[in-house]
């Protein structure tokens, strides 16, 4: 097991298997910054299935036992079962999920459920059709989401996340429609605050719905009780008192998490970021494609977390400042490392 300087263990990594999307949700990558014509990367400038296994073994040697694959949009690789298939095989992860728009599920879920995908996510953040179109930029359709959906649970993956990402004036008066909806025991709705992610989607302060908001609203027709998270679970989670279910919110600006962050993040292009707002990330792929042995990527690696001391949301918590996305340092942005 390596930890870095706060003694935060490397347990959690996030896979981006490809940059590019279908959709252009305006709080990730906004219709007029990300044109149909804007170069995502090319299939030979992105890790392979090959390179992706490789570096996962070395990971779960420093003691990585959770994998998510993200993006981009995941399931724009028609081929990802074969890559979940071999994930499943290493005994070493204990979980492995996948975070997606949804739009290709109906397709899919069953060869991910086959290739022993334990776990699924599935972003939604309006159940109005109109609305939904407007925050995806014009993309995909509600109906198309919800039948795959109904796939997924009909494949077994329940109970299936839901990931809300709340933005006030845009979705804020739709979240008790999606709690009435989404409050079954199949479903576990999560709402997360607007993170201030990358560069480009004009975050500000005062677009962000702080979790407790949610909750003392959701209250006051459903009564709820905190039920404790597992380590290194981002969520604080609810369940409802009529048993219908739980809730969860991810805080991560109001209640940073960071003094229990395990998680890392390989993008696409195969660089390794320690942090969500990362401006920098350790070149991977080059290592790889420049013939470096398995020990000399591992020290690479346990070298990199080893000096980790990222506490980024704390920092902007302890600022408590208006940060409008001009006043901040360059980050990475969250499509090449998937959230
Ligand atoms: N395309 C897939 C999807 O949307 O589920 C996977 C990649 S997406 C970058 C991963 C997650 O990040 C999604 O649940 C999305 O809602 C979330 N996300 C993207 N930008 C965000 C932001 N600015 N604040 C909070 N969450 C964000
Ligand atoms: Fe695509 Fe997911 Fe970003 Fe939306 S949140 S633009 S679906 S990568
Ligand atoms: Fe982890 Fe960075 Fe997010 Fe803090 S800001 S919880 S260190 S990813």
């Amino acid at each position: 097991m390596v930890t870095d300087i706060f003694k935060r263990p490397l347990q959690a990594l996030r896979i981006s298997v490809i940059d590019a999307c279908n959709f252009r949700c305006n709080y990730c990558m906004p219709e007029n910054e990300y044109p149909r014509n804007y170069k995502f990367l090319k299939k030979k400038e992105r890790l392979g299935f090959p390179e992706i296994l490789r570096l996962t073994r070395l990971f779960v040697e420093l003691g990585v036992d959770k994998v998510r694959l993200t993006g981009g949009e995941p399931l724009l690789c028609r081929d990802l079962p074969e890559l979940v298939k071999e994930l499943a095989q290493i005994p070493q992860i204990m979980d492995l999920s996948l975070t997606t728009n949804g739009w290709f599920l109906a397709e899919q879920a069953k060869a991910l459920k086959e290739a022993g995908l334990n776990r699924l996510t599935i972003s939604l953040d309006s159940l109005n059709p109109e609305l939904f179109r407007k925050i995806s930029g014009g993309k995909g359709t509600l109906e198309k989401i919800l039948k795959g959906l109904q796939v997924a649970r009909e494949m077994g993956f329940t109970p299936l996340k839901i990931n809300v990402v709340v933005q006030r004036g845009i979705n804020d008066s739709e979240l008790l429609h999606l709690v009435e909806y989404f409050r079954r025991p199949e479903y576990i709705v999560r709402f997360i605050e607007y993170m201030d992610v990358g560069t480009l989607n004009g975050w500000r302060l005062d677009q962000v719905v702080p979790s407790q908001e949610i909750i003392t609203q959701i209250e006051k027709k459903h009564p709820l009780e905190p039920i404790g998270g597992n380590y290194g679970e981002v969520a604080k989670r609810y369940r409802y008192l009529d048993g219908q279910g739980e809730v969860g919110f991810i805080s991560s600006v109001s209640q940073p998490f960071c003094g229990s962050c395990n998680r890392a993040r390989l993008s696409a292009e195969g660089k390794f970021y320690t942090c969500l707002f990362a401006s920098q990330g350790l070149d991977l792929q080059k290592l790889l494609r420049e013939g470096a042995s398995d020990a000399e990527i591992l020290q690479s690696i346990r070298k990199c977390w080893q000096s980790r001391e990222d506490r980024y949301s704390e920092e902007r918590t302890d600022q408590s400042s208006d940060q409008s996305s001009d006043q901040v340092k360059p980050k990475v942005e969250m499509y090449h490392i998937g959230g």
